[in-house]
């Protein structure tokens, strides 16, 4: 474990999530003497900045100087930077700096193991991650609630909250690829590791979709015979070898298709992808020991995590859905595929990471009554669209607010309304929290008359 006390420890990368505030202050409570410093000018982080107005520290922003990563005795690399790429940290590499980050420093001070969920996936990581740790966190009839403590990717930081972690609370953690090639590192698994789903994603980072599927496997490499995976069958090809002889065993679920809503059951009102992660945690909460009354009442009360497939309401007669976090084509052609053709009206396109955009193209077109896009891919998607001929009306908006005036103009009582683009935010917003906020505005400025 990295002795803090006195010692020089750079906060690479302050971020906007609450990661890098956190491990600041933790730093900061156990005696270091901490520089934050990152790319991004003081405007860009004010919120973050503003956080760490009571402690004494030292801040660089706008430009990282080679010094400030040679001096130290360790540096707390953020997630969003690629340590195979970056001359600081290779610099502090070579004057042989020690290097950790906020997950890692986090499971090194863990009371216990065999109380931690980890979950990964190239979508709905967030979503499983809330909603096991909401089944969990339910009271339970004979005995108190353990207490549950979740965080990892989901945004903010544990470590602010370890002294009030027992050896026998749950600890969930929501963990990205570039968490698990980190912890990789500390040869460390959770005691359940759970799987949502693995596609090509982050490519512009792990190079090959091999690399980024080893940071993934991370997750069960190191678990022993006692820890457990669930994950679904159609990814199992991904982790045979590191779950080797233990696939036969009762500690790896393996997950088909969950039932079909017209069949009942407790994931029946669930739409989707929705129903899956429902699958999902379900299975993971059960194997935390959590009664089948208990988790059905979890995934009932669950209200789902905002700008997620998030249900924003039902307007003249119009429902609407808010995707916003839908960034990539995979998710948005989930997101459409969990609803019925004849009534969807959807919003695509956004920044222009250089993906490839046929299949989101083609899965509207044939998927959707009208398609309406926006943003820097808007054209590409809507020619795209055109050129599949799927049979979905298809009008080039622009701007998200045109977009949203056309659908409504279009629809008619019953139909949907989905805003998932496919694409990330960045050329119209700041990120997709403000885009799926903007969505809302649009929807009730539109049909409730609101300024
Ligand atoms: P992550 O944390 O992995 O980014 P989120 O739960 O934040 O995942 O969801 C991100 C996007 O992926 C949302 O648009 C959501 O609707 C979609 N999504 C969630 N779960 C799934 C799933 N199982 N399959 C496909 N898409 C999903």
């Amino acid at each position: 474990m990295h002795q803090l006390c006195d010692k020089r420890v750079v906060v690479m990368g302050l971020g906007r999530f609450g990661g890098g505030v956190g491990v600041t202050r933790y730093l900061v409570g156990e005696g270091a003497d901490v520089l934050v410093t990152d790319t991004a000018s003081e405007e860009q982080l004010r919120q973050s900045i503003n956080e760490l107005d009571d402690l004494s520290i030292d801040i660089r922003l706008g430009s990282h100087v080679t010094k400030d990563f040679t001096d130290a005795d360790l540096v707390v690399i953020n997630p969003a930077v690629d340590p195979q790429q970056n001359p600081y940290l290779q610099a502090a590499g070579d004057a042989g700096v020690a290097m950790t980050s906020e997950i890692r420093l986090l499971v090194d001070r863990l009371p216990e193991r065999l109380r931690t969920i980890g979950v990964t996936g190239s979508a709905g990581k967030s979503t499983v991650t809330a909603m096991i740790g909401h089944i969990l966190a339910l009271p339970q009839q004979y005995e108190p609630a353990p207490r549950v403590h979740v965080g990892g990717n989901l945004g903010g930081s544990l470590l602010t909250d370890l002294d009030q972690i027992d050896a026998c609370d749950w600890v969930v953690l929501e963990l990205s690829s570039f968490m698990l090639q980190g912890l990789s590192e500390d040869q460390w698994s959770p005691h359940i590791a759970v799987i949502t789903n693995i596609w090509p994603n982050h490519l512009d980072r792990h190079g090959t979709f091999e690399d980024y599927v080893q940071a993934k496997q991370a997750i069960v490499k190191y678990q022993s015979e006692d820890d457990c995976a669930v994950l679904r069958q159609q990814d199992i090809n991904h982790f045979s070898s590191q779950l080797g002889h233990r696939l036969e065993s009762e500690g790896v679920v393996l997950l088909g298709e969950p039932c079909d809503s017209s069949a009942g059951g407790p994931f029946a009102s669930l739409c989707g992808h929705q129903r899956i992660n429902a699958m999902i945690a379900s299975n993971a909460a059960s194997r935390a020991g959590v009664r089948d009354d208990q988790i059905q009442q979890g995934i009932s009360t669950f209200i789902g995590l905002p700008h997620r497939l998030h249900r924003v309401g039902i307007f003249g007669g119009i429902e609407f859905y808010n995707d916003s976090k839908a960034t990539t084509p995979q998710s948005a052609i989930a997101a459409m595929e969990s609803f019925s053709k004849q009534c969807l009206h959807v919003i695509l396109g956004g920044y222009d990471k250089g993906v490839e955009l046929k299949h989101l193209a083609s899965c509207a077109s044939s998927h959707c009554q009208s398609v309406y896009t926006v943003g820097a891919t808007g054209p590409a998607i809507a020619r795209l669209c055109e050129q599949q001929d799927g049979g979905a009306k298809v009008f080039c908006c622009g701007t998200l607010d045109r977009a949203v005036d056309q659908a409504i103009a279009n629809a008619n009582s019953g139909d949907i309304v989905l805003l998932s683009p496919g694409c990330a935010s960045w050329d119209q917003f700041e990120n997709y929290e403000n885009r799926g906020s903007a969505f809302i505005t649009a929807v009730r400025r539109s049909c409730c008359g609101d300024p």
